[in-house]
């Protein structure tokens, strides 16, 4: 499961462009707008969580399936 959490800034919305199926905007905080559902949208959601610059964006499972 996917989780952003309250270190995001709100600002940079890096993440938001690299995973636009999966992450919107909200008001306080980037919210997830759905869990991915693709290997492609789970790879998009690794690229974002590597390069926000807080390491607010968290998985409970690895991103990468072996
Ligand atoms: S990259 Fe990180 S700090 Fe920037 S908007 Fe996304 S979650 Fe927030």
């Amino acid at each position: 499961m996917i989780s952003v959490d309250s270190k995001c800034l709100n600002l940079c919305q890096v993440c938001v462009k690299l995973a636009p199926a999966n992450l919107q905007k909200g008001t306080t905080s980037v919210e997830v707008k759905k869990q991915p559902e693709s290997p492609e949208e789970l790879q998009a959601l690794a690229k974002a969580a590597q390069v926000c610059p807080v390491e607010a964006i968290h998985s409970t499972e690895p991103f990468h399936t072996p």
